[in-house]
């Protein structure tokens, strides 16, 4: 059971550079997978980031004015309480739900946790690890030509992957921080990187 809360890496709240429209993006903190290659290496420990209140999270994004949330990670399904109570409170907010797992799909519906609650409040699972050998050169938001995009709804249903450009989204906040969001290649990684004298990017399982 969940206690409420949810461990997370980061949350970004009205960016376009992840899913259709404004969204918040949620970073879980934590991955039992490891893909090799994945450039977020600081999101595997699951004892890292921060601890959430799940509600706060919903709360602001509402306040936001954003159209749903996108689940990234680290792994979404290795907290799938806290992933469940966070999905299930932004649809009964009428945000929609985007999904990314480095699991997938057929593996995620065998489990006898809450898993199957955190998918029934899915409307797109984005499925399948991180290949580093594969990587996708036609669709937006993945690193690689192995994952999926299931509509568990049909909510993105108009969603075409296929046809809309990756976006960036970088900020520079007032401490001088850096805040980067959307898919980069290795290439846009490391003119990134000249760019702001930072190494620190982040990808999507
Ligand atoms: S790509 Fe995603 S699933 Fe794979 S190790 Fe990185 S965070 Fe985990």
């Amino acid at each position: 059971m969940t206690d409420g809360y949810i461990r997370v890496g980061r949350v970004l709240h009205g960016t376009t550079a992840e899913g259709p429209g404004l969204r918040t993006a949620i970073w879980f903190q934590g991955c039992s997978i490891q893909c090799k290659g994945c450039i977020n290496p600081h999101l595997f420990s699951p004892r890292g980031g921060n601890y959430t209140p799940v509600l706060e999270i919903v709360e602001q994004a509402v306040s936001t004015g954003v159209e749903g949330l996108t689940l990234i990670g680290g792994e979404p399904f290795d907290q799938p309480d806290a992933g469940a109570e966070l999905a299930s409170a932004a649809q009964d907010q009428g945000l929609g739900v985007i999904a990314f797992s480095g699991y997938e799909y057929e593996s995620l519906r065998t489990r006898e946790d809450r898993t199957s609650d955190f998918l029934a409040s899915v409307d797109l699972l984005v499925d399948g690890p991180y290949q580093a050998w594969n990587a996708e050169t036609r669709r937006a938001l993945v690193g690689s030509g192995n994952q999926r995009f299931l509509h568990l709804t049909d909510r993105y249903k108009t969603y075409r992957p296929e046809i809309v450009a990756n976006r960036v989204d970088v900020r520079v906040r007032a401490d001088g921080s850096i805040d980067v969001a959307g898919f980069l290649d290795a290439k846009g990684l490391s003119a990134l990187a000249d760019l702001t004298g930072t190494s620190r990017t982040y990808r999507k399982a």
